[in-house]
């Protein structure tokens, strides 16, 4: 799960992350009042959950409330990356003396947590990552062997900064963000920029914080922060019903029970040369509500030209879950191909059962995914 900038920022300050004071507004004259209580330039920031706000024009620098409005009213409504922003954030401006990078996240391949930080920060560490990697420091850390020590901190912080008394305050912020990472569940905490100022101040001036979902039980107030993209309202209808969905970008629907074979399913549909349209799990029911809801959500995506439903009846009855199909797709009306795969346990009836409907019936996994690709170039 995201949040936004703002909300990361109200847990860094938890963590006695220094941070810019700042306001949220929702229109242009709450900007202007907001600009009138710092006195000084602000910076005006959409808040919208994803990356690249800057060169997007999303932060802008005003120099006096009227200017402030002004932005707001250009920011406020903007669509950035496919969001609308509603909300923006001035923030006092702050005289920036360089601009750095510190960021942590789960990494696989270690099976541990990563630390990383650059002197190259600021708007674009994706590339500094891509073309430049070596001006990336990274620290492997076991949060099972003691965590991050001290000493660890400061080498860190040693990596980016020179002058003990700066060292010092973020070899600080370190450890504090590495208490926020793990007291959280997050699965990557990032400051980018952590900028030092004119005055030696070091402070996070942009705040980046997701969260392992399947953690969130563990953290309701986090949970209440959720706000829901137009891409995730799908799966999020799908969660509350019992299903696992996540929308791809092909056109071959697939329903499946169990993660495994879902995943098997996509696997053997690519190839085959097909491109999947959805994973979903409709886990190992046969009821023929749930079926009715996953084709529902399946189908909402008007790019699904075929479906190809691949049943394993191991507990689950395949006759069962035939007439569930069957009583299904009695109520709803679908107008294109559905090819299914229906194995195990009472199989025979399963299939007596379906060869009266208008599902077509494949003998295995290989059979399915070929007749559902050939289905969409017609
Ligand atoms: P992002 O583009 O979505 O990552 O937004 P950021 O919050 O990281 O801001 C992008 C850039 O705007 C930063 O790298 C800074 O260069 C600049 N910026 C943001 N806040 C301030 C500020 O208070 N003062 C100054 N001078 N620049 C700022
Ligand atoms: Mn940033």
């Amino acid at each position: 799960m995201k949040i936004h900038e703002y909300q990361a920022k109200k847990i860094f300050s938890k963590y006695n992350i220094p941070t810019p004071t700042e306001i949220l507004c929702y229109t242009p004259q709450e900007v202007k009042q907001a600009t009138l209580k710092f006195n000084e330039n602000v910076i005006i920031k959409a808040q919208v959950q994803v990356g690249g706000r800057g060169k997007a024009g999303g932060v802008k620098l005003a120099k006096n409330p009227d200017e402030a409005e002004q932005f707001g009213t250009q920011i406020l409504g903007m669509n950035i990356k496919g969001l609308t922003v509603e909300k923006v954030l001035v923030s006092e401006a702050i005289d920036i003396k360089s601009e750095y990078y510190v960021g942590i996240t789960n990494d696989r391949n270690s099976k541990s947590i990563v630390f990383m930080v650059s002197s190259a920060g600021g708007i674009d560490i994706e590339e500094v990552a891509k073309t430049t990697p070596e001006k990336i420091y990274k620290l492997y850390v076991n949060p099972f062997d003691g965590g991050l020590f001290d000493f660890q901190a400061r080498n860190l912080a040693f990596k980016i900064f020179d002058d003990i008394k700066i060292v010092r305050q973020v070899a600080k912020i370190i450890q504090n963000l590495y208490r926020c990472y793990i007291e959280n569940d997050a699965s990557l905490a990032e400051i980018n920029p952590l900028v030092l100022d004119k005055k030696g101040n070091v402070l996070a001036l942009d705040a980046k914080i997701n969260f392992d979902d399947n953690a969130l039980y563990r953290h309701p107030d986090i949970e209440k922060m959720r706000e829901i993209l137009p891409d995730e309202e799908k799966e999020m209808e799908a969660k509350s019903k019992g299903l696992s969905y996540i929308r791809l970008n092909g056109n071959i629907g697939c329903m499946v029970n169990g993660a495994g074979l879902a995943m098997a399913t996509m696997d053997l549909v690519k190839l085959y040369g097909g491109e999947p349209a959805n994973f979903l799990d409709i886990g190992g029911s046969s009821n023929p509500q749930k079926v009715i809801d996953a084709m529902n959500i399946l189908l909402s995506d008007k790019n699904v030209k075929a479906v190809m439903i691949n049943i394993f009846g191991g507990i689950t009855r395949c006759d069962d879950v035939a007439k569930g199909l069957v009583e299904a797709l009695n109520t709803l009306k679908v107008d294109i191909p559905i090819v299914i795969r229906l194995t195990g346990t009472n199989e025979e009836a399963a299939h007596n059962i379906l060869k009266e409907s208008k599902l077509i019936l494949a003998t295995s996994m290989a059979e399915a995914a070929q007749t559902a690709i050939n289905l969409t170039k017609n």
